[in-house]
């Protein structure tokens, strides 16, 4: 509640009962969103930031609601993760995108985000290993994407998961770098095979010195810690230019590629883009 000037309470901003209701609808219609098939998966480029080359693809899903239209994962997915939806959905994503990546050539891998729900959830690494077998994707072409507030809480426990992900083959990224919490502890407890580092440090690059200084102390540490580096929202050449030069392997963003339909994923493989 809100305190107001004359010392009343409100408990809602004008508006928010409608926003209420809106997150409402949305979270029933999500509810049959997997067995209507409205659900969808596009793929986004990872590019070596030398060669130009395509390393991998990023899953990202899609979901379009007959009467609601496509509604934004940013919205929708918070939404899956409080209900605990997300845990069939991640299931049903992770089957899809191995099938998908199955069919792509040996050296290009996948990259599949996982929410702290999923991560919490008792099956997670019985249905990573039932993806990879059902589907035949070689284990050290996945790699599962998290963030640093899946590491927050109980700590112990999200090790020895991480720890029987990584027994299994997979790769672990840690995604959006530098947003969390960043208590650089559990660099050094998990070694993770790759960072992210989250695009909002990289849109303001060339031109911000703070952009230079943050990107430039990235490099250093995960030189320092042995672990590769993933830029995210790469836009401009000038940017994909300066990362290079700091160490940065790989680039994703715009400026190589959005998120494309698994058609369209299969079209690009092969072409090297330019960097
Ligand atoms: P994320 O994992 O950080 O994914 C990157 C987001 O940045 C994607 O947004 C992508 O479309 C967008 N992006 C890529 N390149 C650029 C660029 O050059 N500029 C800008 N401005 N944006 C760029 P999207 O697809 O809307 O997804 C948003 C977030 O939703 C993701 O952020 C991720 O946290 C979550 N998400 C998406 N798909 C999944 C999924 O399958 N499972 C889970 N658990 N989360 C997902
Ligand atoms: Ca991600
Ligand atoms: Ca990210
Ligand atoms: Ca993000």
């Amino acid at each position: 509640a809100k305190a107001e000037g004359k010392g009343a309470f409100r408990l809602f901003e004008p508006g928010m009962d409608e926003q209420l209701k809106h997150r409402q609808a949305l979270k029933l219609a999500l509810h049959g969103a997997l067995k209507r098939d409205e659900f969808s998966i596009l793929y986004q480029p990872m590019v070596d930031l030398s060669s130009g080359r395509i390393r991998a693809f990023e899953a990202l899903l899609r979901w379009r609601h007959p009467e609601l239209g496509a509604v934004c994962p940013t919205e929708f997915i918070p939404l899956a993760e409080e209900t605990g939806l997300i845990v069939g959905i991640g299931a049903w994503i992770l089957r899809e995108a191995c099938r998908a990546a199955s069919r792509w050539p040996d050296d290009i891998c996948l990259s599949v985000n996982l929410s702290p729900a999923q991560f919490r959830s008792a099956g997670l690494v019985s249905t990573v290993r039932a993806a990879l077998t059902e589907t035949q994707l070689p284990t050290d072409r996945l790699q599962l994407e998290i963030t640093e507030s899946v590491l927050l809480r109980e700590n112990r426990a999200n090790l020895q998961i991480l720890t029987e992900l990584r027994r299994l083959g997979v790769k672990i990224a840690l995604d959006d770098f530098g947003t969390g919490y960043s208590s650089l502890g559990y660099l050094h407890q998990f070694p993770f095979d790759k960072i992210k580092l989250d695009r909002s440090f990289v849109q303001n690059l060339p031109g911000s010195r703070e952009g230079h200084a943050i990107v430039t102390a990235v490099a250093a540490m995960a030189q320092g810690l042995g672990i590769s580096l993933t830029a995210e929202g790469v836009e401009t050449s000038a940017q994909a230019a300066l990362l290079r030069e700091r160490g940065y392997s790989e680039g994703q963003g715009y400026l190589f590629s959005e998120p494309v339909s698994e058609g369209q994923a299969r079209r690009l493989i092969g072409h090297a883009m330019t960097v």
